[in-house]
């Protein structure tokens, strides 16, 4: 099980703890580290899923339980008896008779998690620890658990003190681990763990020793695919040409999440105030990502004195006009609501309607990149050219270049939160490649543009989907960013011979 490949040092700073850095200099896509996880299973307050390969089942009804422990499995684990991730667990549930209780179905259906499957997945670590005790010594031991930060949020702990701690020892008859021990994984994998996602979508807690001490860094540097086809292998790239030395990050959090959200997500889940360049910068690198127009002169952008302290003022970059925080986040919080309402629809063509109308709305009040305004601009390029109505055969040239301007301005903000080799790239540059391709061949048929010029504008689409393909290309085939890019590479094909006929 040990890893295949490392082209990464460990290195220790009083402020940092352990952290990676690149042993030699590597150039953009090669792989920096390649791993299995010691361990993986279902999430903190998953739903009651299969324990072999994490589809959602309902234990309520007969035949989705494990012939032999009780536990939920899948019909499909059941019969070709593939759930072997679960073996061992199932042997300490069967020989301890610990029962998975059915539970009520309104109760359920209310809160769609279940606590009893919380213990899996430490479960899973323990047990792999007595399996192979040097790589526990090794990679596991070693990592950060913020026993103290942890001890202190005292509801959490106290939860996960009942409902797997003392779960393992008592009903489990697990009492050869201690509970400070049980305690200490449960804040190993909440510090460290990754979210995976099976061939089917679905997300699962990954557990990878090397890769779990990348430090965060909210414009990252390097990139991680998961391969669910081969017993979740994680393989982290360099998302651009990088040092002998540099110090390698990765991002816990959404990118595309303003500074305040980032922040306040990084300090709930992972215990500490993320300090880099884009969090101390109110611009956010140049990109206005959080900021409001200046109501004061028209001119310039308002955005916080101090992105640290959500109660400083905002001040204008232009006149200098300075206003409270307070009515900067009222209004956030207004237009958070009024959005997410519209996100809650369904796709159609209302919806669409309703992102566009709350885009002009608020192109009043935000910086055109807001993330506000990012948001909204994503679940446009999805709908464009998907929507009933809006398919792309049946755009008109002005809503294919609307897709098209909306493409430009979501990677502009990628460009700079996420350079280099990131797969949300790859995705917006293959949405972008279709109205250029459907623009270049209207304009031609309508005579606007001569042959040379369909050419070059095919050439360019051509170039942007070589990019996307080359991106997506390291995804692994069964997942839905590997289905995209063979998708994509067959476009590129198809598009390569147009221009050779042309
Ligand atoms: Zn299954
Ligand atoms: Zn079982
Ligand atoms: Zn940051
Ligand atoms: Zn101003």
């Amino acid at each position: 099980m040990s890893f295949e490949k490392n082209l990464t040092e460990i290195e220790y700073s009083p402020v940092l703890g352990r952290y990676l850095v690149a042993s030699e200099a590597v150039s953009e896509s090669d792989v920096l580290i390649e791993e299995y996880p010691f361990a993986y299973g279902p999430k903190l307050s998953s739903p009651v899923v299969c324990l072999g390969c994490f589809v959602p089942v309902n234990c309520n009804l007969d035949g989705f339980r494990c012939p032999k422990c009780g536990w939920p499995l899948c019909q499909d684990c059941i019969i070709s008896d593939g759930a072997e991730v679960h073996q061992k667990e199932c042997e300490v549930f069967k020989s301890a008779n610990a029962k998975f209780y059915v539970i009520k179905d309104d109760e359920y259906r209310k809160r769609n998690e279940c606590v009893q499957l919380d213990c899996v997945m430490p479960l899973r670590v323990l047990l792999n620890k007595e399996i192979d005790p040097e790589r526990w010594e090794r990679e596991v031991a070693p990592m950060e658990y913020h026993d103290q930060s942890r001890r202190q949020m005292t509801e959490v702990w106290n939860a996960d003190l009942v409902n797997i701690a003392q779960y393992l020892r008592g009903p489990c008859k697990l009492d050869r681990f201690s509970e400070d021990l049980i305690m200490r994984v449960v804040g190993i994998l909440e510090v460290n763990a990754f979210e995976g996602r099976t061939s089917h979508g679905h997300t699962i807690r990954c557990l990878y020793p090397k890769t779990g001490i990348l430090a965060h860094n909210c414009v990252p540097n390097t990139a991680r695919s998961i391969y669910p086809s081969d017993r979740f292998r994680i393989r982290l790239r360099a998302m651009k040409d990088l040092k002998a030395g540099q110090q390698l990050h990765h991002s816990y959090t959404f990118t595309l999440n303003g500074t305040a959200a980032r922040q306040e997500h990084i300090r709930n889940g992972k215990f500490f105030t993320c300090r880099c360049a884009r969090c101390s910068d109110p611009t956010e690198l140049g990109t206005y990502f959080s900021s409001f127009k200046c109501i004061s002169c028209d001119l310039g952008f308002l955005s916080s004195i101090d992105p640290f302290d959500s109660t400083a003022d905002w001040r204008c970059n232009h006149c200098r006009f300075t206003t409270p925080a307070e009515g900067i986040l009222k209004n956030i919080s207004t237009m958070q609501a009024e959005v997410a309402d519209v996100q809650a629809m369904d796709m159609s063509p209302e919806r669409l309607q309703e992102c566009e109308a709350l885009l002009r709305k608020y192109r009043m009040i935000l910086h055109p990149s807001h993330y506000i305004q990012t948001s909204l601009k994503q679940s446009l390029i999805e709908m464009y050219g998907r929507v009933h109505g809006y398919e792309m055969v049946e755009l008109p040239d002005i809503l294919l270049e609307r897709k098209e301007e909306l493409c430009r301005q979501v990677l502009g903000v990628l460009n700079v939160f996420e350079p280099g080799l990131s797969r949300a790239r790859a995705m917006l540059l293959y949405e972008l490649h279709v109205p250029l391709v459907l623009l270049a061949k209207s304009g031609f048929i309508a005579k606007v543009l001569s042959l040379s010029n369909l050419k070059e504008r095919i050439q360019e689409a051509v170039s942007i989907l070589e990019e996307s393909v080359s991106i997506l290309k390291y995804e692994d085939p069964s997942s839905q960013e590997g289905l995209l890019g063979r998708v994509a590479s067959k476009a590129l094909e198809s598009l390569k011979l147009s221009i050779e006929a042309m």
